[in-house]
């Protein structure tokens, strides 16, 4: 699938049915698979030949969906995990532990920042957050010997703010680190981070991948790209054996494009576990079937609306970075050509309290802990995700407290400005 467009792949990578065999992806709703002797399992375990044995580590269905979201991001290697935060756990972790660190964008989303500052701080791997505006020498002075990463978002929920890719690409590799990008809001659609320099990429394909909001899901994607063994002294754990598993060498026995995901499977889907149900990754297909079309409408949708919202006069401001006026608008020219995605941010004059009143006279956008489908609805992120953060934390997070986090979904657009027009005026 590498010579045809993405809207293809939308529909066709990740799996190729043989002669008789099913159209559509079948869901291989089995824990375990059998084997006619213990010698053909014992290959499987000894990582010798590949197959499936349980699925907990692995399962058809979800290497099928993999598949496709690593053709769709131009990636070697993919694997499907519970949830965004798992992806996001994972990627760190496969490469960073106990007394490493890590250079993360300050403006992540809530969860992931919650995931590094406290839950992974806590199992000893520090970080160091740096703004997405940072002068190069801010940047410079983040790092520390024993940095194995650099961390940011396409696309920062709820932010917005678009991150300058290259740029923080080539501070991780004049370091000899990967960058790592979550790329949860732009999707391959309108952004695919491997062109600018990303080595692994994240996703909560809880969001737009899915659209429907049916099933929480995650992804990671390796680009194959990252040098490990250039830096077998950062890297141990992708350049030694193995202990664990045989005195595997990850990158001898699979090679840039596969050691990664291989290790992440082999280490740490095997002991924690966070894997995604064969039944949600054929959903997630579902879902990527139309994630195309449905982008270009949730793109469409969310600049008629930021454009509204910039002329109305109960706004204090807009962020949405396809509108002209937005401080990162050249930078989207440059990342999202095709759009800025269905999330736009503003702020209701009146601050706090005429923010939630706003909200309750909604009719169509609904109060959720959500984004990235195809209902519109809205969030006040300082009194929700984002609570747990005092206010100078929510300025390094670019929330400020009468932030509105609206998810444009794929209603007719003139439906929804009638709504926020009523709510507004109210
Ligand atoms: C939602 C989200 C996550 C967490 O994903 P879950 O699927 O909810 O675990 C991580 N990163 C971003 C950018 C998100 O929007």
């Amino acid at each position: 699938m590498k010579d045809v467009n993405i809207e293809t792949k939308c529909i066709q990578a990740g799996y190729v049915p043989g002669n008789g065999e099913p159209r559509q992806i079948p869901i291989i709703q089995s824990t375990t698979f059998k084997y006619d002797t213990s010698e053909d399992m014992g290959k499987l375990f000894d990582l010798e030949a590949s197959g499936y044995f349980y699925s907990r580590l692995q399962n058809p269905t979800n290497d099928y969906v993999a598949a496709k979201i690593a053709a769709l991001e131009g990636g070697t290697a993919a694997m499907l995990t519970s949830s965004g935060q798992a992806a996001n756990f994972y990627a760190v972790f496969n490469i960073a532990s106990s007394g490493d660190h890590v250079v993360a964008v300050s403006t992540i989303y809530g969860g992931t920042y919650n995931l590094f500052a406290v839950t992974m701080k806590r199992m000893g791997v520090d970080f160091t957050f740096v703004s997405p505006y940072c002068t190069d020498e801010e940047l410079e002075a983040a790092f520390r010997p024993n940095t194995k990463a650099v961390f940011g978002e396409t696309i920062a929920n709820p932010a917005l703010v678009v991150l300058d890719i290259e740029r923080f690409a080539g501070a991780a590799h004049a370091h000899g680190v990967p960058l790592i990008i979550d790329n949860t809001f732009a999707t391959p659609i309108l952004c695919t981070p491997f062109k600018f320099g990303a080595d692994i990429v994240t996703h909560s394909t809880t969001k737009y991948m899915d659209g429907h909001g049916a099933g929480v899901g995650g992804c990671i994607v390796d680009s194959g790209k990252f040098d490990w063994t250039k830096y077998p002294d950062k890297f141990p754990g992708l350049c030694t054996p193995d202990e664990s598993y045989h005195g595997v060498v990850y990158t001898e026995r699979f090679g840039l494009g596969g050691a990664y995901i291989t290790k992440a499977t082999a280490q740490l889907m095997r002991d924690l576990g966070s894997i995604q149900s064969p039944q949600n990754a054929f959903i997630l297909n579902l879902g990527l079937e139309s994630l195309h079309l449905r982008m270009e409408r949730h793109c469409a949708n969310a600049k008629k609306i930021a454009e509204y919202l910039s002329s109305n006069e109960n706004v204090s401001w807009v962020k949405y970075s396809a509108l002209p006026t937005d401080k990162d608008y050249a930078l989207a020219q440059k990342y999202l050509p095709k759009g800025s995605c269905g999330v736009v941010s503003f702020g209701v004059k009146g601050g706090r309290k005429a923010a939630e009143a706003f909200m309750k006279k909604l009719k169509l956008a609904s109060i959720e802990t959500h984004v990235a489908d195809a209902r519109t609805c809205c969030l006040h992120p300082a009194s929700a995700t984002h609570r747990q953060m005092n206010d100078e934390e929510l300025v390094a997070a670019g929330v400020s407290a009468d932030l509105v986090r609206l998810s444009v979904g794929l209603e007719n657009a003139d439906d929804l400005i009638a709504d926020l027009d009523q709510a507004l005026k109210a």
